[in-house]
């Protein structure tokens, strides 16, 4: 394991404002998907504060307490074609980027953070020029050997000057589920506005927390997403990066998402009424007020003092309980809500988890198959948003005799 360096930023990342206010404050957690092998046990996890602080100047939700994010890359081993359909979701992604902003054929898509090169796969089907960027050199190799071309490194300047040097600057640049990852975003959006043709655009996809808000989606504060943004906020970035936000959908992913959309300021497109909707809707709904936070900290310790006296109450019992998910949204799950100490093992499909031990507490991590062979009265599932594909794929479990606890966005026991 890497060492570790915590850094603590007094003024907004935004606007350099020195006026933050921690809103929600967690238990402190360690780096949320550091699952160690056996060899490692021995070496003590640090965990480190774990806080969302917004700039009451100009409305920035963010973590202020900063992790050594390369050495979080370095261990990265996400790859997105393995999740079961993202593939048909890029195919789908493509071709409405392509469909709606009118992008010619031929045209020079540029994908930032592109992982193992799936989405980029997607717009070469129809017949765009592609380059990716991908910091994590393991999956950056799995890219180029596939024949998506991918640039290790992250997405500096010198990056942007390479890129331009050898294809010409982009049509289209796309980040998907990595801006809330970006520690210096003002310079990280310069970069993408050297990169930019005169009619090119930016679309970025990211979690949304006021929609995930709704479902009590807590879960998806780690210390890897720097930023939670809302279109406010990301409208007043790209225009002080010399962008203009021109369109804003809201899409399923990650119990709640936002696909942004934008031009060179003065760019040709005009600006679509779904900017102003849901500026709208953020302003009506008060989603940067003390009140709107102290509402969703209080839902969450009502959930969890339930929960709490449920598992109590069924250990008293003698009742065997076990978890399931091994990710970087459950470690925050089991140390915000103090859960370990109820749960045997964890299982989780993932074949990159297994024989593993969480961060932190170590509790080992398992194959799903477990459930078969050792029968645990009751499953808490951790990976609760994925409910629905869970359920259907071990019904099984049910039949015979098991139960699951389903803690969000209700608590629920079947
Ligand atoms: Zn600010």
């Amino acid at each position: 394991m890497s060492k570790q360096v915590l850094r603590h930023d007094t003024n907004c990342r935004v606007c350099a404002s020195d006026k933050i206010k921690t809103v929600l404050k967690f238990k402190d957690t360690p780096l949320e998907d550091q699952f160690i092998s056996k060899e490692n046990l021995d070496r003590k996890q640090s965990a480190y504060p774990l806080e969302l602080a917004i700039c009451e100047h100009c409305g920035y939700l963010h973590l202020p307490h900063i992790v050594n994010p390369e050495e979080s890359y370095n261990d990265y081993v996400y790859v997105s074609g393995v999740t079961v359909g993202l593939r048909g979701h890029y195919d789908d992604y493509a071709s409405e980027i392509k469909n709606e902003f009118k992008i010619p054929e031929n045209s020079f898509v540029v994908d930032l953070g592109s992982n193992d090169g799936s989405m980029l796969a997607s717009f070469k089907k129809i017949h765009m020029r592609i380059q990716g960027v991908e910091p994590a050199s393991s999956i950056a190799r799995l890219a180029n050997d596939s024949g998506l071309p991918t640039i290790n490194n992250f997405f500096t300047e010198s990056t942007v000057e390479e890129i331009i040097k050898n294809q010409g600057k982009a049509d289209v640049v796309t980040a998907n589920y990595m801006y809330a990852n970006i520690d210096n975003v003002i310079e990280f959006t310069q970069n993408v506005t050297k990169l930019l043709s005169a009619d090119g655009i930016f679309v970025v996809q990211t979690g949304y927390h006021p929609d995930q808000f709704k479902i009590k989606m807590f879960d998806y504060i780690y210390h890897e997403h720097f930023s939670y943004f809302s279109v406010d906020v990301i409208k007043n970035i790209f225009n002080k990066c010399g962008l203009e936000l021109i369109h804003v959908k809201k899409i399923s992913p990650k119990g709640g998402s936002i696909r942004v959309v934008a031009q060179l300021k003065g760019g040709r497109r005009s600006i679509d009424s779904s900017v102003e909707k849901i500026l709208n809707e953020e302003s009506k709904n008060q989603i940067k007020s003390s009140g709107y936070f102290q509402k969703f900290e209080s839902e969450l310790n009502d959930i969890k003092e339930r929960l709490i006296s449920s598992l109590d109450k069924l250990k008293s019992e003698g009742k065997k309980i076990i978890a399931l998910g091994a990710s970087h949204s459950t470690t925050t799950l089991l140390y915000h809500f103090e859960l370990a100490k109820y749960i045997d093992y964890i299982v989780d499909d993932n074949e990159l988890k297994h024989g593993k031990y969480s961060p932190g507490y170590h509790i080992p991590v398992y194959s799903t198959e477990k459930l078969y062979s050792d029968k645990p009265d009751y499953v808490l599932v951790l990976a609760w948003q994925h409910q629905g594909s869970i359920k259907a794929k071990h019904n099984r479990y049910i039949e015979s005799g098991g139960h699951w606890i389903i803690p969000l966005p209700e608590l629920v026991v079947i």
